[in-house]
């Protein structure tokens, strides 16, 4: 079959290998866990528990005013311990709800699922409201809303992001070959609440098993297809994505909507059926906990609000030489300096970089090589967007795009001067909102 892509783009070390083959293994509850009251884009949550209040497994514990916005539940059963802020791992230190586990992981209500087929389009979307349900590749925007485009903005495909191009994680591969049946039925769900008359689910073609897998699994449904796209980075970034299947441009600032498409990650489409049939809430995501400083790399099924911590103790602990632990990815990924932060439903993997890998490099000056403009996948010349932010022409800046930088790093990353093009073009980006607003 053809492999489609984008142009541009780099392909960093993969290192998937070190994870790519361990089956998805649930982690034992942990003692206490830490429910972020900000863990989706919009406003955050307001408590509705207090201290010294019972909880059970799936219960509502905080919620969100207005359209844009999740609900928050909670994981296990147990007693709420503290409302306080806390560090989290996106960097904030946003208001969490602490719950001293019981040990009996005792739910809220018998889950008994339902028939999907006979629920209106709304009550399903209100169901997935309800359940909390988010995007779960990192961007962690409430799911319920992407599924509601006006009715001026019709949706003709939906896509499965199974890229995961961030070199090391593996854990949207594993719940492809694991949670297959899941994701095909969420895919269906999702399709009918969107009048979307086909899906296609692109894979990187390091994921050949899942390919295979996904092909078998959709033969006699024509309207889903798999398509292996080629494995670079940021061939997951939903507009390099749309681009390569598609060949549709998505306009700067605008939304894959924009376009006739709407695309959800594998996690979030596995999240749905949940959601609807049964109405549990989402308390759990798979997170992969890599990197050459675990001593075993592993997928884990984890609870949210489970500290870093635990999830590291249970593969085995910390490499001596281990120099950086990151939330997500190495590409896009943001650093921890303490593993005492919760699993939020955005952490795709924790990533514990050694001291080879991480070593800083000496910056020098541009030597107007152009790689960071062959690369950039958005078309942008990061240099001088770099270089404007710098002189604090920031009006210069914005007309050369500079909003349009999805902030992957393949600029930073390919640079032979070492220069943190990302890093300045983000707070270039800050500065430009901050003159806006
Ligand atoms: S400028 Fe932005 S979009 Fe372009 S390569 Fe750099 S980080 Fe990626
Ligand atoms: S990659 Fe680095 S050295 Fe080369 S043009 Fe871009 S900023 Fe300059």
């Amino acid at each position: 079959m053809q492999v489609k892509t984008f142009k541009r783009g780099t392909h960093p070390p993969e290192f998937k290998e070190l994870a790519a083959d361990k089956k998805i293994e649930e982690i034992p509850l942990p003692e206490n866990v830490f429910i972020s009251l900000s863990q989706h884009i919009g406003a955050p949550c307001k408590p509705i528990v207090k201290p010294g209040d019972e909880v059970k497994t799936g219960q509502l514990i905080a919620e969100g005013e207005g359209f844009v916005t999740s609900q928050v539940h909670a994981s296990l059963s147990g007693k709420v311990k503290k409302i306080d802020k806390y560090p989290s791992p996106i960097g904030t230190k946003p208001t969490m709800i602490q719950i001293e586990s019981d040990g009996n992981d005792e739910p809220l209500q018998e889950w008994t699922e339902e028939d999907w087929h006979k629920l209106s389009i709304e009550e399903m979307k209100n169901r997935i409201a309800k359940a909390g349900i988010v995007g779960m590749g990192g961007a962690a925007f409430p799911t319920n809303v992407k599924l509601s485009p006006p009715e001026k903005k019709p949706i003709d495909t939906f896509i499965i992001n199974g890229c995961e191009c961030e070199p090391f994680l593996t854990a949207d591969h594993r719940m492809m070959l694991e949670n297959s049946d899941k994701l095909l039925e969420g895919t269906r769900i999702i399709m009918k609440i969107l009048g979307a008359k086909r899906t296609i689910i692109g894979i990187e073609e390091n994921k050949l098993d899942a390919i295979e897998l996904l092909n078998k699994k959709t033969a006699s449904e024509s309207n889903i297809s798999v398509q292996p796209v080629k494995t670079k980075y940021p061939q997951g970034a939903e507009k390099n994505l749309i681009d390569a299947l598609l060949k549709r441009k998505v306009p700067a600032g605008g939304l894959p909507m924009d376009v006739g498409v709407v695309v959800n990650n594998v996690g979030t489409a596995i999240a749905v059926p949940q959601a609807v049939k049964t109405k549990k809430p989402l308390i759990e995501r798979v997170v992969t906990v890599t990197g050459q400083g675990i001593k075993e790399p592993k997928n884990l099924r984890v609870r949210i609000g489970t500290p870093f911590k635990n999830l590291i103790e249970y593969c085995g602990g910390l490499t001596p030489d281990t120099k950086k632990i990151i939330n997500g990815g190495p590409m896009m990924g943001i650093a921890q300096y303490t593993i005492d932060v919760p699993v939020i439903k955005g952490t795709s993997g924790v990533l514990a970089l050694t001291e080879d890998i991480t070593q800083k490099a000496k910056e020098f000056t541009c030597i107007r090589c152009g790689s960071c403009v062959e690369t950039c996948p958005m078309g942008l010349v990061p240099t001088r967007l770099v270089r404007l932010i710098e002189f604090d022409k920031l009006n210069m800046a914005e007309e050369m795009g500079t909003m349009s930088c999805i902030e992957c790093g393949s600029c930073a990353y390919v640079c032979p001067s070492n220069i943190p093009l990302v890093q300045r073009i983000k707070v270039g980006k800050q500065l430009i909102n901050e003159k806006n607003n």
